[in-house]
């Protein structure tokens, strides 16, 4: 068996994994993870990530998954580029689907597999995702570039020629 985020695991390759307690750790390009490229600004760059596979109480397959990466984003008050550390560390049981009635450890985050195969590096993608920002931003103000300040401006122009064409209908 290749052993590798990107290689297709099947439950039983998953069990081996646990038994072993083997650990894939390795740098995915962001090209290789397009849902997750296409929420970027710059798709170059990669992901820093660490999955450990063991078993608890003989039958529970546990899956630690760590992972980080700057990504670059829009800044939603300049949209000028911004980079963000964006990292996950989260765990995971692997439950069959044939038996989905295993008790989670607290705080441990449920993967169904019955027949389904799994890739790593989609978990990782997913978990990307949902830790990218909601609205990325510069830290601070001062960071932000010059659109900042002109949109600023504008606002203020706009809300003074308002109030001068108040009132004003078209004629026909
Ligand atoms: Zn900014």
């Amino acid at each position: 068996m290749s052993r590798s985020l990107h290689t297709w695991y099947s439950l039983p390759d998953l069990d081996v994994l646990a038994r072993r307690e083997t650990v894939l750790e390795n740098a995915i390009a962001l090209e290789r993870l397009p849902r997750l490229a296409e929420l970027l600004n710059r798709k170059a760059g990669s992901i820093n990530a660490r999955l450990a596979f063991r078993r608890i109480q003989d039958d529970v397959l546990i899956l630690a998954l760590e992972c980080d990466a700057e990504l670059e984003l829009v800044c939603q008050r300049c949209l000028e580029p911004v980079t963000v550390r964006s990292s996950s560390d989260v765990e995971f049981v692997v439950v069959d689907d044939e038996n989905p009635a295993t008790v989670l450890p607290e705080g441990v985050e449920r993967i169904v597999l019955g027949g389904d195969r799994f890739n790593p590096a989609e978990l990782v993608e997913d978990e990307m995702i949902v830790s990218l920002p909601l609205v990325p931003k510069h830290a601070s103000r001062d960071e932000c570039g010059q659109l900042a300040r002109k949109i600023d401006e504008l606002n203020r122009e706009s809300a003074d020629e308002h109030e001068q064409s108040g009132g004003s209908l078209t004629q026909y």
